[in-house]
């Protein structure tokens, strides 16, 4: 076939495709493919990413090879290079025709303490945190998108604001909108009003930074849904940089398939609830800030009572600190819990047994509970059993001998040597210590 020939297939390929697909559809997919080189037998696309080489073979690979040469396995004769991704000082930015305006009440600002300097990290938020870090640093090059999820009040507008105050300052060029889910609806919705969608899509479509937050407010909303999955798809595929905020992960969202899986397609990060040492930090950070002095024991005792949003630990200082600039008091622990009242959540504790204590072993360790009252003296065996005698001191208030004879009628100073050997690894084996707060946090769930 003549080099000629090859390309007016493609044409009409394109062509044929326009006819059957929506407009949005057309210009997401099919409009960032460009040419790179046809030869006599095969034809050479160049795709912006993997997904829209993806979309073309899974939507039209049939279509694709009626028009197109075929090689020997009845593929369509196709190679497809990625495009680079662009520099980020996009076009877009030195833009040639009038501007476009941000439709004004979509203009949510960022909160200036949200800012990845004002972040405590901890186990559970490290990894989301570092994706953030690299989002912002390298918009569009990373992860995309990069979909955090989260109960409440766990840091996921803080840091989907970090991200905005990054970027606008360390890439000033690049054009960036942060809005919530409901702004978004609600822009839609007056555009549709004032006749203005044309505008409004053409604005989204401009960006090179997308920041949504609370995305599970689209759900049941279907008529927005679709305005928003072509808006993604227009931006991800122009590589610009999304970032997704929601209360839950994207598979157990209500929403099509089609959105679902775009939002999984980069990196789906979990923000969990901190740790005890976490939020003591985070308590003792907000109370610096506000001038407010708290023993660490008290905000220990505070952080032990407040443990599942860090909301309502930032309530917690407020109040205390209103308290003390009126009476002039030091925080203590009678003033904490005269002046938290309610906010101090009390779980009665779980009564830990050895019997409970083994099985927590045995399934943080991957041990039998049989060895673990065995003799065995093989490492893997003998070094959990001696984790659970640590754990059944420290938690349970019984006779030694009676301890050490639930675990299979071993001895007390048996008991004794592995606590003592237990409590001394501890200080320096970060692993260790992990393991052994895991367990106790099992046995108290
Ligand atoms: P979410 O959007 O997950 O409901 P937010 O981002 O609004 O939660 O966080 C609630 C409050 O807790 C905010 O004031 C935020 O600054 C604070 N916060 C949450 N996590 C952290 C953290 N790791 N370090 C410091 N402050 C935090
Ligand atoms: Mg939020």
């Amino acid at each position: 076939m003549l080099t000629q020939d090859l390309e007016q297939c493609w044409i009409e390929f394109l062509a044929f495709v326009k006819k059957s697909c929506s407009n949005a559809e057309y210009q997401n997919w099919l409009a960032p493919i460009n040419v790179l080189e046809i030869t006599t037998e095969s034809i050479t696309l160049e795709v912006p990413n993997v997904f829209v080489r993806e979309y073309l073979l899974d939507n039209y690979k049939r279509e694709l090879a009626h028009f197109l040469p075929t090689r020997e396995n009845q593929e369509p004769a196709i190679d497809f290079v990625i495009a680079e991704a662009k520099p980020a000082t996009i076009e877009a930015a030195v833009v040639k025709d009038e501007p476009i305006a941000a439709p004004a009440i979509i203009d949510l600002k960022l909160n200036r303490s949200y800012t990845f300097d004002h972040f405590i990290e901890g186990p559970s938020n490290q990894f989301v945190k570092s994706a953030a870090l690299g989002v912002a640093s390298r918009p569009g090059k990373s992860y995309n998108p990069l979909f955090i999820h989260g109960g409440v009040g766990l840091g996921k507008t803080h840091l989907l604001h970090s991200i905005g105050h990054y970027i606008s300052d360390k890439h000033k060029k690049l054009k960036v909108q942060c809005i919530t889910t409901e702004g978004f609806i609600n822009d839609l919705v007056e555009s549709l009003r004032s006749k203005s969608v044309d505008q409004m899509k053409k604005f989204y479509r401009s960006l090179d930074v997308l920041l949504v937050d609370d995305i599970q407010f689209l759900q049941s909303r279907l008529n927005f849904e679709e305005e928003f999955c072509n808006t993604f798809e227009s931006l991800i595929n122009q590589n610009k940089q999304i970032v997704i905020t929601s209360d839950k992960p994207p598979s157990q969202l209500k929403l099509s398939e089609r959105l679902i899986a775009r939002m999984e397609w980069g990196l789906v990060a979990n923000i969990g609830i901190p740790d005890l040492e976490t939020r003591v930090a985070i308590l003792q950070y907000k109370a610096e800030l506000k001038g407010l002095k708290i023993p660490s024991q008290v905000a220990f005792f505070i952080a032990e009572h407040i443990f599942n949003n860090v909301r309502q630990l930032e309530g917690a200082i407020n109040r205390l600190s209103a308290y003390s600039g009126l009476m002039g008091f030091d925080i203590t622990q009678e003033i904490a819990e005269n002046t938290l009242g309610e906010m101090l959540q009390y779980v009665p504790h779980k009564k830990v047994t050895v019997d409970s204590i083994l099985k927590s072993v045995s399934s943080m360790f991957n041990v039998r509970v049989s060895d673990l009252r065995g003799t065995s003296r093989q490492k893997e065996v003998a070094f959990p059993r001696q984790v659970a005698m640590y754990l059944a001191k420290e938690l349970i208030n019984d006779s030694l001998m009676k301890l050490a004879s639930a675990f299979g009628g071993k001895t007390h100073s048996t008991l004794l040597h592995s606590w003592n050997k237990i409590r001394k690894q501890i200080e320096s084996d970060e692993t260790l210590r992990r393991q052994i707060q895991m367990t106790k946090q099992n046995l108290e769930a």
